[in-house]
């Protein structure tokens, strides 16, 4: 019997041994999912089933690579020979050191961890991750790999694990527990989205209130061909500023409950994953305003565009209404306004 899966130790215990303990230190101190850790570890310690293990146990005869036909498969050719992986890593813009015959495998994979900044370093785990993923299809299910699809695979991957820890996010208790209004002749505008996972499909809410809380306008918007909760909240906040633009708002507040979205507009930071680009977007429509600023608040301060988003699931196109509203947001929006009548 192939004693691959009982080798495994407690995958938290450091190696003693100094560059190898690099390579663990970097895998186990990352912010990725515990799946991916244990796969990793098993790619170092080669205790995966390639097909050049399966062979040298006399379990195939054949021990060429299933993804290239070309190599016999080891972990270090999946890892950085494999054609397959290598237009994975190109596409994705991770370089990673030459390999040279003789070399130690643990070696390598200590100096390429040491030479990637972080964010390179999870998207690279994720890549290897996805790559025996991908190969394993193949064996399995025989569904031979589209690099384009696993390259965009990987993206979303990387952006729904960092979605999911912002969603843990918990805010300092000197944050607002409720909604705002802005101030003088700025206008702030609240967007949220209700996602259907089933369907793939989203709908924005968008809602602009004055200084004085009152609702100017509420508008819904449907998306299909969604991929995950956070593209959703990227378009949502795409849409918030294109409504805003055709309804000739000069200076505005654009509010969400998204930390990655918020955080990512703060920044200026934009990468070529489609959240990435939905967000450039929205910077270019910036330009046409006086003034915009990205403000992150709780789900409790953004009822208002929750609701509206809920209420667009039932909606088949674009609706906007302006200074009216579905009695449903009405009400919940005259909620916020106590606030600005009677301000503590
Ligand atoms: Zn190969």
């Amino acid at each position: 019997m192939l004693m691959i899966h009982d080798q495994l130790e407690d995958p938290g215990s450091q190696q003693t041994t100094s560059t190898p303990s690099v390579f663990y230190a970097k895998l186990w101190q990352s912010n990725i999912p515990s799946k991916v850790k244990v796969t990793l570890w098993r790619f170092a310690r080669n205790y995966l089933p390639t097909r050049s293990n399966l062979y040298t146990r006399h379990l195939l005869i054949n021990s060429l690579c299933p993804l290239c036909q070309q190599h016999p498969e080891t972990v270090v050719h999946l890892c950085l020979q494999c054609n397959v992986t290598t237009q994975i890593m190109f596409a994705l813009h991770i370089t990673i050191p030459a390999w040279f015959p003789n070399m130690d495998w643990l070696t390598w994979l200590g100096s390429c961890v040491s030479s990637l900044p972080n964010t390179d370093c999870v998207l690279f785990f994720i890549t290897m991750w996805a790559v025996w993923g991908v190969r394993n299809k193949l064996i399995h299910e025989s569904i031979s790999p589209d690099i384009v699809v696993v390259v965009s695979f990987i993206k979303n991957y990387v952006a729904e694990f960092e979605a999911s820890q912002a969603a843990s996010y918990k805010p300092s208790p000197s944050s607002s527990s409720r909604w705002l209004p802005p101030s003088g002749n700025l206008i702030k505008v609240n967007f949220d989205v209700a996602f259907d996972s089933h369907m793939l499909s989203s709908s924005s809410g968008i809602v602009f209130r004055n200084h004085e809380g009152l609702l100017l306008a509420v508008a819904v918007y449907p998306h299909s061909h969604i991929p995950n909760p956070c593209v959703a909240e990227a378009q949502a906040c795409l849409d918030a500023i294109s409504l805003a633009k055709d309804l000739f708002f000069r200076n505005i507040i654009i509010e969400g409950d998204s930390l990655t979205i918020i955080n990512k507009l703060q920044s200026g930071s934009n990468d070529m994953s489609l959240i990435g680009m939905i967000l450039s977007d929205v910077n270019s429509l910036s330009k046409f305003f006086g003034g915009v600023t990205f403000n992150f608040v709780t789900r409790d301060c953004n009822e208002v565009a929750h609701k509206t988003a809920l209420l667009g699931r039932n909606s088949a196109s674009f609706s906007v209404w302006v200074e009216e509203a579905p009695t449903v947001i009405d009400a919940t929006a005259q909620k916020d306004r106590r606030w600005v009548d009677t301000p503590d």
